[in-house]
Order: C-alpha cells, then sequence, then structure tokens
C-alpha cells in the first residue's frame, strides 16, 4: 500500500515524501479512507502508530485549501489531554500542510489568552486544544458554527484527567452535521459511553491487541534493591553507552530526587514533571529533542505528549502505579515501526506490580539481573515480611495471581480480569 493509493493531493504527498514516511502505517490505511468518506471514527490505537497522520491528512485532504483564501472559518477542532500533546499535533499538522493554504492554530492552558485570541482573529482552519482553553475560548467569541471534523485524542486520558464535562459541553456546540473521530488507547467502560454519545455509525477500527506494547519494542526487567537503583541507572547509561534516554519515575517527589543524583554522576540531566512551569518543561523537552540532554527524568505527565524521532531507550526507574501507564511510557520507543528497548528496574515492591502489567500487556516480561547489582537476598525476607504487614494495596490479588500463573498457556484468557482492576493513582502527576 502506498500514500498515493490512498487518493492523497499532490500537497499532502510531497510533505509526506519530505518528512521521510514511505508506506502508511496500518491506522493510516485502515482509517485515511473512511475519513475522507466523512465517516465517525472509533479507533483504538497505540501511541507511536502514526495515529497523528491518520486524522491529520484526510482533515487537510477535506479542507482542501491549495490558493489563499481569505474567508476562513474553524472548519476542525482536535481535541487533546495535555498542552505537550497539543503541540506535538499542531507541529505535525503543520507540517502535513506546508505545500497548503492551511491555517492552524494551538490553544493551551498556561499561554496568554489575548495573544491566541489575535491569533485567532486573524483566521484560523485548525484548532488544536486542550479541552478547558477551547471552551474559554468559545465562551469568549470563537466562532465553531462551520466546524466540519471533530477530533478527540487519547480520549481515556482525557477522561482519566477529569475532562469528561468538558467534552461533554463541547459536543453540542458544533454543527450537528459535522463528522466526529475518537482515538482511544484502551478501550474502556468510560469510553464506550462517551462514545455513544458522540458518535454516529461509527465504522470501528482497532489496529492492535489492547493494551498490548508495540511489536518492535524489546522489554527487559532488571531486578536490584530499592536504594541501589540510581546507581544501577547510572552504571547502565554509561558502561552501554546510551545515546539518549528517557527515564520515569513513579512521583515528582522521586523525579526531583533521581536527577540530582544522576547530575551529581555527571550526566547531562533534564526534568519533567506537573510542578515544573510549562515553559520550562517545553525548553527542557526541545533541548532534549536536539541532543543537547541526554537523560530526561520524567512522571507519567510526558509519557503521552511526547514523540522524539529514533528514541531508542525507556527506563522506568519505577513502574507506573497505573498498569496500563506502562504501555504508554514504553510507547515513547520503538515508534512507527523502529527499535526501541524498554528496561524497567524493579524492586522486592515493584514484583507484584510487574505481574499485573504482564497480564495487562498479554507478554512475560524476561526478569534478569546486572553482574555486580544482584538483589541482596537478606533485605528480600525482611522486605517480603514489611510489605505484607504494612503495605495492603502491594499484596497480590489472589484472582490475578491465579490468572497469571495460566499466563503462558492462555494469556488471552487472564488479560479479560484486568477489566476489574482497581488501582490507586498517587502523585504520579
Ligand atoms: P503518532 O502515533 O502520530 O504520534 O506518530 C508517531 C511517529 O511516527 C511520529 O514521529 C510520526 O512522524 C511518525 N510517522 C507517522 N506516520 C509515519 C509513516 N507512515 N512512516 C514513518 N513514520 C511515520
Amino acid at each position: 500500500m502506498s500514500f498515493e493509493k490512498l487518493g492523497l493531493i499532490k500537497p499532502l504527498l510531497s510533505a509526506i515524501k519530505e518528512l521521510g514516511y514511505e508506506h502508511p502505517t496500518t491506522i493510516q490505511q485502515r482509517a485515511i479512507p473512511l475519513v475522507m468518506a466523512k465517516s465517525d471514527i472509533f479507533a483504538t490505537a497505540q501511541t507511536g502508530t502514526g495515529k497523528t497522520a491518520a486524522f491529520g491528512l484526510p482533515i487537510l485532504q477535506r479542507l482542501r485549501k491549495v490558493n489563499v483564501d481569505e474567508n476562513r472559518a474553524v472548519k476542525a477542532v482536535i481535541l487533546s489531554p495535555t498542552r505537550e500533546l497539543s503541540i506535538q499535533i499542531f507541529e505535525d499538522i503543520s507540517n502535513y500542510a506546508k505545500h497548503m493554504k492551511v491555517e492552524c492554530a494551538v490553544l493551551v492552558g498556561g499561554k496568554d489568552i489575548e495573544t491566541q485570541q489575535r491569533i485567532l482573529k486573524k483566521g484560523i482552519d485548525i484548532v488544536i486544544a486542550t479541552p478547558g482553553r477551547f471552551l474559554e475560548h468559545v465562551e469568549n467569541g470563537l466562532e465553531v458554527n462551520s466546524v466540519e471534523v471533530f477530533v478527540i485524542d487519547e480520549a481515556d486520558r482525557m477522561l482519566d484527567m477529569g475532562f469528561t464535562k468538558e467534552i461533554r459541553k463541547v459536543h453540542p456546540l458544533l454543527p450537528k452535521r459535522h463528522q466526529t473521530l475518537l482515538f482511544s488507547a484502551t478501550y474502556s467502560e468510560k469510553v464506550r459511553k462517551l462514545s455513544r454519545l458522540v458518535l454516529t455509525k461509527p465504522a470501528f477500527i482497532e489496529t492492535s491487541k489492547k493494551n498490548s506494547t508495540v511489536d518492535t519494542i524489546n522489554q527487559t526487567a532488571y531486578l536490584v534493591d530499592t536504594h541501589r537503583k540510581a546507581e544501577l541507572l547510572a552504571y547502565l547509561i554509561g558502561s552501554r553507552n546510551y545515546p539518549q534516554v528517557l527515564v520515569f519515575t513513579r512521583t515528582k517527589v522521586s523525579a526531583d530526587t533521581l536527577f540530582v543524583e544522576l547530575q551529581k554522576d555527571g550526566l547531562k540531566c533534564g526534568l519533567i514533571h506537573g510542578d515544573i512551569a510549562q515553559g520550562k518543561r517545553l525548553k527542557t523537552l526541545a533541548q532534549f529533542k536536539e541532543g543537547k540532554i541526554k537523560v530526561l527524568v520524567a512522571t507519567d505527565i510526558a509519557s503521552r505528549g511526547l514523540d522524539i524521532e529514533h528514541l531508542p531507550y525507556v527506563i522506568n526507574y519505577e513502574l507506573p502505579s497505573v498498569a496500563e501507564d506502562y504501555v504508554h511510557r514504553v510507547g515513547r520507543t520503538g515508534r512507527a515501526g523502529r527499535n526501541g528497548e524498554a528496561i524497567s528496574l524493579i524492586d522486592i515492591y515493584e514484583k507484584f506490580d510487574i505481574r499485573e502489567i504482564e497480564i495487562v500487556i498479554g507478554q512475560k516480561i524476561p526478569q534478569e539481573t546486572v553482574e555486580g547489582f544482584e538483589p541482596d537476598p537478606s533485605i528480600r525476607r525482611k522486605d517480603i515480611q514489611e510489605t505484607s504487614l504494612k503495605s495492603e494495596h502491594k499484596k497480590p490479588n489472589k484472582k490475578k495471581e491465579r490468572q497469571y500463573n495460566k499466563n503462558t498457556s492462555g494469556l488471552a484468557k487472564a488479560k479479560k480480569t484486568t477489566k476489574k482492576r482497581k488501582t490507586t493513582k498517587r502523585d504520579a502527576k
């Protein structure tokens, strides 16, 4: 399958070629004709599958703006959960539209609203926004009567972040006969409920197994004692000459601590989490993309919006508190068919968490040790006792344990049980 066969117009084909895309990815092959045919879509697609182009290219094709057009009106609205992701989508769509006369604007919180209003006054065809800021603009007079396409990207994340009310508010503001495209990494009940509200006779696209990780990612877990994790991380980066690594922690506090430790080890690091000002976050991200920073320490806030080309390594310094977030974290590597490596440093407390993750992704993650960093067996015994006495949420769920044990023979069956999983979200963002 080629992009030409999908019937894309010349300006788009040239832009894609310049970006080095040779063939459409699966989601692009399936979504592009449907979007062009004005069908509503419900697509479950993993991160890194090329879904931005899957909706971006046919939207641009539908606008067909090759010549200068003085009468601009907002024709497409793309909502995404985070500022970083919105900016990423804006950059991608602007790249695809480089040979067209299409104007895009990104409207995210944390940026001056009046500057955004001035941009909107010039006439915009495509708006990419976070839900809250988009509604603010509508309340301030942004005209949405001409909207033809409405995209809800990363719907599951958006609902998890509490944007349900905002999305429900946006939908009735748009013209009755608009097309809605809903993309979600997971197929949760919440997402299905939203889909029933916003979609009309949608075409379903499922490009991957639910919650499975991308095939091109090589996943390993290294067993290590908690107090030696930072040392092991620095050792791995140094001894294996990792050129660029994205390191995830579970909390802001551990991200801060790790950042300081790695700097002490002489590594050029950046830090991104929810308490860091937006401007600083974007600057750090840009430095990381340019290769000025070797190690980027981040909490899960960064795991969705980041798109760094050829990112070869993701390290989970701590496993996420929500097993599904593992998929999003490791999805930062192995993008669009490239190979990547995801390493998880797991201590005794996390041995149960990794089982949950294995159930969710439907694969076993090989557990290894690094010479010189083998866990101390005496600490292990003591910690297991303390864990089972003190930490109720870390106790393995008996039902899930049984399913896990069936894993090698019946992973598909085991995955069904995760629907009922209840996990507490702590201060991850
Ligand atoms: P996305 O899933 O939209 O975040 O895309 C992930 C990455 O894949 C981005 O860096 C895109 O530029 C890239 N990409 C998207 N489509 C293709 C394609 N057909 N061939 C190669 N790379 C692509």
